[in-house]
């Protein structure tokens, strides 16, 4: 049948089969989140738009061709989030957390939205894992943050083909020495460049050196980099963070065209790639100037964000399973009114005991009941007919084995509690 509705173009149904990796990564995260002890923040999905054209750049993807950005009824221009850097420093600064013990350490898990060209990977919806920093101006931050992001990715069984890169892109001070340097390479060479990136020598010329096509990369590989016109403060932040990254047995690759999309980073940058293509997961860095930027405190800041649903395609292609909390332990199968009800009542008293049960209520058969028990695997079906409820009993069934006694009503539960033991879910 033609569906008369179907999902926004770009925009994707997270199904049950997502969630089990869904639930997985927020789990993951979460623990290792705990560990460090970072703590869980969510913003809005909507904020004013010029919040995230103050913060992302006006000349970058993101706000130029991908801004959802709407005028709302009292003529206000406000925005879907298309990443969670923007609303967490509005937050700290809005709450002024600034004058709380320093670091305050944010992670937010939702959903990102970005009017991007829908291709196999690219949503205009979708999720992301983030962490925010606030406050301390450390390299070991920096490390620590990365450490944090590939000991998840470890978790989650990426770890064998996970590639880290980094780079710094320097201060204000020694990146506009070098962006005039970038400027007057790249003029040049301005006939080889794609049309995007002709723009972009203007507006925001750091982008040259991460654009995909191919003439763009071949000049951004004998471009100026930024590594050798780094400030003393910044060369020194640098060295530190690969220091602290080797200490620790953290393999990365230096990467100097690597500049990362938005306009408000500082000093360290990196990004975590996976697979032999390379797919990017996400990567982050750190953004000294924008909680000043946005009328807060001089404060520094690092911080990462990964796609879920990157994540998720990885563990896929890589074949990683993740294990289901949605099984069924026990069917339980009913014929009759009075066999309805007591059924209604042992799956009541079920669930209280934390078994997942299910029935399946209407008037089907006791074989088509049996079916649909072994469609779900269910582990055990508990059948209740008029007599078993005259008798006050079950007939208990192995689905497994397809084994079936009658068992007293009361002995049901002992039995079930002992044979599930490992599997109770309880809240
Ligand atoms: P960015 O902030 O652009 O570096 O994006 C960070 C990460 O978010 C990317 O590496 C992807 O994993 C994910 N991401 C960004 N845009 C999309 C999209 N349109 N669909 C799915 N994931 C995305």
């Amino acid at each position: 049948m033609e569906p008369k509705f179907r999902t926004l173009k770009g925009m994707h149904d997270l199904l049950p089969d997502f969630h089990d990796y869904f639930t997985f990564i927020k789990k993951v995260a979460r623990h290792r989140c705990r560990q460090n002890g970072i703590k869980r923040i969510t913003t809005p999905i909507l904020e004013k738009a010029d919040l995230f054209r103050k913060t992302i750049g006006e000349n970058t993807d993101v706000i130029e061709k991908e801004f959802y950005v709407f005028k709302d009824k009292n003529d206000d221009m406000i925005a879907l989030r298309p990443e969670g850097t923007a609303g967490a420093v509005r937050s700290y600064i809005e709450h002024a957390l600034y004058n709380e013990v320093q670091p305050i350490m944010f992670y937010y898990i939702g959903p990102m939205f970005r009017r991007d060209r829908p291709q196999k990977g690219r949503f205009r919806q979708f999720n992301s894992f983030g962490v925010e920093i606030f406050g301390k101006q450390d390299p070991a931050v920096d490390a620590e943050l990365i450490i944090l992001a590939d000991t998840v990715f470890t978790d989650l069984g990426l770890k064998k083909d996970l590639k880290l890169k980094i780079n710094s892109i320097g201060c204000q001070k020694c990146r506009k020495k070098y962006i005039q340097d970038l400027k007057d390479f790249y003029i040049g060479h301005q006939r080889n460049l794609c049309a995007d990136c002709q723009n972009r020598l203007d507006q925001n010329p750091l982008r040259l050196l991460d654009c995909k096509e191919e003439d763009c990369q071949i000049l951004a590989k004998i471009a100026p980099k930024m590594k050798d016109n780094l400030c003393e403060d910044c060369d020194m932040h640098y060295t530190t963070v690969k220091k602290y990254l080797d200490e620790l047995n953290i393999t990365y690759m230096e990467e100097p065209t690597l500049v990362r999309g938005l306009d408000y980073y500082t000093k360290t940058v990196f990004e975590f790639y996976y697979g032999k293509y390379e797919l990017a997961l996400g990567g982050g860095g750190r953004y000294d100037y924008l909680v000043e930027m946005l009328g807060g405190p001089d404060t520094p800041a690092v911080g990462f964000g990964f796609g879920i649903e990157r994540i998720v395609e990885c563990m896929k292609d890589a074949n990683i399973k993740v294990a289901t909390k949605d099984f069924v332990d026990v069917f339980v199968v009913q014929l009759g009114e009075k066999a309805k009800i007591e059924a209604m009542k042992l799956l009541f008293e079920l669930r209280n005991e934390g078994i997942k049960s299910r029935g399946l209520f209407g008037n089907d058969s006791i074989k088509a009941q049996l079916r649909v028990a072994d469609k779900l695997q269910a582990k055990y079906a508990i059948v209740i007919g008029e007599i078993e409820v005259r008798d006050n009993i079950v007939m208990f069934r192995d689905m497994q084995n397809g084994s079936q006694e009658s068992i007293k009503r009361d002995e049901l539960l002992p039995k079930l509690l002992k044979l599930l033991n490992a599997n109770i879910d309880k809240i």
